[in-house]
């Protein structure tokens, strides 16, 4: 046990959806709180007030509870830490860390190119002086001059900046508002966080916020930089490769529990294992187990995990998530009316099945209406000697008394034995009439799923 208590976080800027990224980002912070018996938080990061929005901000939480990643506090807003954030840059002030730099911001661009030009880092004129100036002013960070910055980052090892290639950064701006660089460390510091896990996009920053502690005489976080998605074709993550909304991977038919161990086998393994239960992959999360290489996003392999979700789901969520979605999708009338059917067949339906969406059409046979339109080939295939056999196995089925699968298995068996024909030529006609070429599970199970009127009803139908 460590002895002090893991406090993760997870510090989304609200300017869009929870994409796949993030979701990512948020289940690492999420399952290493876990698996060290501590807490996960979020931070909502509001402070750009013209790019932040409550839309995007109820996004976030939406696709998170959703995910089940839920905190274990209250979120905490970013924009409601202001004062915060401003006494710590006063307090650098008078730590020395800190200057007052009256440099307007045009004087402070063309000083910023000069030095950049001549291969060295910004330091405002004001950084030495005693006097002071007229006018406003800004808090800028006195960077330090010599050494190194070393983050001994768990994902990435030991990563080295020299630290003259750093500027002289804005704290506080002239209008006394805090910058990014300065809230990050502020709230980490004060929400407790031990461990900083988000991507790896943001090293470079660990680097300043690095020194923005050391200035403070704060101790820092443990940081975790993990590389970014990637897509398919190994280029920067976009939309154009899956980069969406978790929602969107929602409306695709994933599971919540399928997209978590998809997510989180995309750069994190545990030997070769690829399915996970939460608890087993509680036990076994560490960070040093994440990939150094950026992973790709590879949507048919999410299916495919989620496929493993599925078969292990309850049924009758299942039953409830597919209703859902034939509602949505206004693909079959009042689909909760057949609800029990629907969970009775669940167990023959979801292996067949890799996500919501492919399982709901597995089930537009229970709720086709009769009679049936059989059209095109399968039509064809009812020729006389079919209809002939249908109607005498109509028979053989109405006089069962057990409608159960196994049963009614044994029956088609017997009865093509009977009629000294291969099972072919007894199940073909038989589903034709059942699903009218609709996908549906083993003739046993699909005759099981519609029940003993409807069954007998389609053939009827059909002769
Ligand atoms: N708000 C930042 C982002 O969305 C994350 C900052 C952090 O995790 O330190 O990229």
């Amino acid at each position: 046990m460590p002895s002090e208590t893991v406090v993760t976080r997870f510090a989304p800027s609200p300017t869009g959806f929870l994409h796949i990224g993030g979701a990512r980002t948020a289940l690492f912070n999420w399952l290493f709180a876990r698996a060290n018996n501590g807490k996960f938080l979020i931070r909502i990061e509001d402070t750009d007030r013209a790019r932040s929005t409550q839309a995007a901000v109820d996004a976030i939480h939406e696709g998170l509870d959703w995910l089940g990643l839920s905190p274990d506090e209250d979120p905490v807003y970013q924009s409601k830490q202001q004062d915060r954030h401003t006494e710590a840059a006063y307090e650098l002030l008078e730590r020395g860390g800190a200057y007052r730099c009256y440099l307007t911001p045009e004087e402070a661009d063309a000083e910023r190119a000069r030095a950049h030009e001549a291969g060295h880092a910004f330091r405002s004129p004001w950084r030495d002086r005693k006097d002071t100036g007229e006018g406003s002013f800004v808090v800028r960070f006195r960077a330090p001059d010599d050494g190194e910055t070393v983050i001994h980052d768990e994902v990435q090892g030991e990563v080295r900046f020299a630290n003259k290639t750093f500027d002289d950064l804005v704290l506080l701006r002239a209008d006394g508002t805090p910058t990014y660089m300065l809230a990050v460390v502020v709230d980490d510091h004060d929400m407790g966080i031990t461990h900083v896990i988000r991507g790896d996009d943001h090293l470079v920053n660990a680097a300043r916020q690095s020194q923005i502690y050391d200035a403070l005489g704060w101790g820092k976080p443990v940081f975790a930089h993990v590389p970014l998605i990637h897509g398919d074709d190994g280029a920067k993550l976009s939309k154009r490769h899956g980069a969406l909304g978790v929602e969107a991977y929602r409306d695709m038919g994933m599971l919540p529990e399928g997209l978590r161990n998809y997510l989180l086998r995309l750069g994190w393994s545990h030997g070769d294992q690829e399915i996970f239960t939460d608890d087993e992959v509680i036990k076994v999360f560490a960070l040093d187990a994440i990939n150094k290489a950026a992973p790709r996003l590879d949507l048919e392999k999410m299916a495919s995990v989620n496929a493993h979700h599925l078969r292990d789901a309850d049924d009758a969520r299942l039953a409830d998530l597919v209703i859902a979605r034939l509602e949505s999708e206004g693909a079959a009338k009042k689909p909760a009316q057949k609800r029990d059917q629907l969970i009775a067949a669940m167990p023959a339906l979801k292996p067949r099945a890799k996500t919501i969406n492919e399982l709901a059409d597995q089930t537009a046979f229970l709720f086709a209406s009769r009679p049936l339109e059989i059209t095109g080939k399968i039509a064809k295939s009812l020729n006389d000697d079919a209809t002939e056999r249908l109607n005498r196995l109509k028979d053989a089925l109405g006089a069962l008394d057990d409608w159960s699968a196994p049963a009614l298995g044994d029956a088609l068996k017997a009865f093509a034995e009977e009629e000294g024909v291969g099972f072919g030529k007894v199940g073909a006609p038989l589903r034709a009439v059942l699903t009218a070429g609709a996908p549906a599970p083993d003739l046993s199970d699909t005759l099981a799923a519609l029940g003993r009127d409807e069954s007998l009803g389609r053939i009827s139908d059909q002769i």
